[in-house]
């Protein structure tokens, strides 16, 4: 790419998205070659993937939280049991296959074999 990807022209200036002000681009290399060199992106740009990739997990998130949320408990007739009756997550009304959470706790279960619900009550 000849020209950084955070350079917004502004007339005779540069916008820098990643420094969000005007800059001078005879200062800065935003319109050539080596703008990966330039000083803001090397400082800033980690940060700013960093702040994305949160952000990405985070609405990660929320989508599992709001799909479980949806989610309703399966079926006793089908085969599944109650907490109480399960072994595992997995043969539990409650579990979710297919966000991994627990629809009771609203939870993510880390090992249904192992179901949070009856940690620590042995
Ligand atoms: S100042 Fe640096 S980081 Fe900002 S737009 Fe120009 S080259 Fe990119
Ligand atoms: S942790 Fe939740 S899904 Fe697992 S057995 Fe207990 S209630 Fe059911």
């Amino acid at each position: 790419m000849a020209e950084c990807p955070y350079a917004e022209r502004r007339g005779l200036a540069v916008f820098c998205k990643l420094a969000n002000k005007k800059v001078s681009p005879l200062r800065y290399p935003c319109f050539s070659t080596h703008w990966d060199k330039c000083p803001i992106y090397r400082e800033m740009a980690p940060k700013m993937q960093q702040k994305e990739e949160k952000e990405v997990e985070a609405k990660a998130e929320r989508t599992r939280a709001t799909t479980a949320k949806n989610e309703v408990p399966r079926s006793i007739g089908k085969g599944f049991k109650k907490p109480e009756e399960a072994k595992t997550c997995h043969e539990c009304i409650f579990y979710s296959e297919l966000t991994g959470m627990c629809l009771k706790l609203k939870i993510r279960v880390d090992d249904p074999n192992n179901p949070p619900c009856k940690r620590g009550s042995t």
